[in-house]
């Protein structure tokens, strides 16, 4: 039927995992292509404007136009930008077969197709990889387009439980609306609540009506602004007629470091939340994955940082960063599934039930979409094939390669590892931050590197300064051979010799 379900015809394309080494694909095309690029685009004005062409054609057009001028995020091991992962063969292969399927996945059609049911048992992988405990504890589960749709359904949930307990008798907000649920029950502010908190966080909070500025940085001090100040939160928790949700970034995103420090902490967090009433959110996009990393000495501090984190109420996971799956896959795991559905539920709609025995709840009815991609699959695959193993190395390899960036940058002399230079590296998972000791150069550092096209950087601000910020997330990552590529490359921008 398809070269598509043909394993030898498959073969080459999945033997690119075991490769040790890949092609030098180039980080940004030169400016010169993506100009090029933009003029082969459709002219509305023109005269064959949607007059339509051979598929031929097209596809020639995209090879020959397109294709040159992307990013190469996805095929560079070189890309160390924003957070973007990579794409594993076998999840490029899986997500083709997604296309090719075309499966809508959202109501639970047990007798019809499997695709609900993988893609709850994905979601059982995933918090069992990340070691999350029991998957029955976490029942509200599911699929979805990213970390900040995951943080909109952190912050749908925390709003909508902590509304229901004071409405009591069975009214939700998701019923009455936010205006009309805080009007009934005397709530004057529901505030978020974090440190470091991602800028999607605060989408979130438009997103679902609390608004942006209902998010509060309470930060443990200057030098360490991903921390959680315990102190602020109990005070803020205190405030009456108002509802916290505190949302615990795992890890923040120019630092990878965590809001709380490990389990004690986060213990301290579940107290004061069940003391005062408050919904705990772990925005773990791509932190939450140290969790995974081997039981190592090496590791042991930044999986201690990550301890406790299943002490929330709901959980943000990135399924398009770290686990290398291609765009866009999330995840997002609730302890209270009732809650959940009391947000998303997709009413009154009788040809889209599924029976009411059903043991896996319809996703439209517990998430943002009704019709979506089965974007699970890739994820399936990932799991199944790596396991457990075949992913902590994975996430060692980017740990390992970070940290001997790190060492790098504190020795040079020209550059200055943040936030702390003394910093031990054990410390460090897979995000590095550090700028240019000579004021001028580091004003135009993160360009310099970019120009060189050999690795690909993402410009930040780190106490009101430029910095930059290198961040593994690629599975095609080889030690050795990267930190060379790395280390030369800021060298020769320190040296000026960039251009070269
Ligand atoms: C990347 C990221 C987000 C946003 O995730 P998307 O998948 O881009 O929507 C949110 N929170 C954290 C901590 C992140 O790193």
């Amino acid at each position: 039927m398809s070269d598509l379900f043909d394993l030898d015809v498959q073969k080459a394309r999945l033997s690119r995992r075991s490769q040790a080494t890949h092609p030098d694909e180039p980080t940004l095309p030169p400016l010169t292509t993506l100009r090029a690029a933009e003029s082969t685009l459709p002219d509305p004005n023109s005269a064959g404007y949607l007059s339509g062409g051979s598929q031929e054609d097209t596809v020639k057009h995209i090879v020959r136009d397109i294709i040159p001028a992307l990013n190469g995020q996805g095929l560079s091991p070189h890309y160390y930008g924003f957070v973007t992962g990579g794409v594993l063969p076998i999840a490029e292969w899986a997500d083709n077969v997604v296309s090719r399927m075309d499966q809508n996945v959202q109501v639970h059609l047990p007798d019809q197709t499997i695709a609900t049911a993988l893609e709850d048992a994905t979601l059982k992988m995933i918090i069992s990889l990340l070691r999350l405990g029991d998957a029955e504890a976490w029942k509200g589960r599911t699929f979805t387009t990213g970390a900040t749709a995951s943080n909109v359904l952190g912050l749908a949930c925390g709003r909508e439980a902590l509304l229901a307990k004071r409405l009591g008798s069975g009214e939700s907000t998701g019923e009455l609306g936010l205006l009309g649920a805080c009007l009934k029950a005397g709530v004057t502010e529901v505030q978020v609540l974090t440190s470091g908190g991602h800028s999607s966080l605060s989408k979130a909070a438009s997103i679902v009506g609390l608004g942006r500025r209902s998010v509060k940085e309470l930060r443990a001090g200057e030098d360490v602004p991903w921390r959680l100040d315990l102190v602020a939160f109990e005070r803020e928790l205190q405030k009456t007629g108002t509802l916290s949700i505190i949302s615990i970034s795992a890890g923040e995103v120019n630092t990878g470091r965590y809001g709380v420090n490990g389990v004690e902490e986060m213990r301290r967090v579940r107290e004061l939340a069940d003391k005062y009433g408050a919904w705990i959110h772990v925005d773990g996009a791509f932190g939450i994955f140290a969790r995974a990393l081997e039981a190592k000495p090496e590791y042991k501090v930044v999986r201690e940082y990550a301890e406790g984190l299943e002490l929330a109420d709901s959980i943000t996971v990135d399924g398009h960063k770290l686990l290398n799956v291609p765009y866009d896959c999330g995840m997002f795991f609730t302890k209270s599934p009732e809650v959940l559905q009391s947000a998303f539920v997709n009413p009154n709609a009788a040809y889209l039930a599924s029976g009411s025995q059903a043991s896996i709840p319809s996703p439209l009815n517990i998430g943002i979409e009704n019709s979506r991609r089965f974007r699970a699959l890739p994820a399936y695959a990932v799991l199944l094939s790596e396991g457990r193993s075949g992913i902590s190395s994975l996430l060692s390899n980017m740990t390992d390669l970070c940290r001997r960036v790190a060492g790098f940058i504190q020795q040079s002399e020209h550059y200055e590892l943040l936030p702390d230079e003394q910093a031990p590296l054990d410390e460090i998972f897979m995000i590095v931050l550090f700028r240019a000791k000579n004021k001028e150069l580091n004003g135009v550092l993160v360009q310099k590197i970019n120009d060189t096209r050999k690795i690909y950087v993402s410009e930040t601000k780190w106490k009101g300064e430029k910095a930059v910020r290198i961040a593994v997330s690629n599975w095609m990552v080889n030690v050795s051979r990267d930190f060379d590529v790395i280390s030369s490359t800021l060298n020769a921008v320190a040296d000026g010799n960039g251009d070269d």
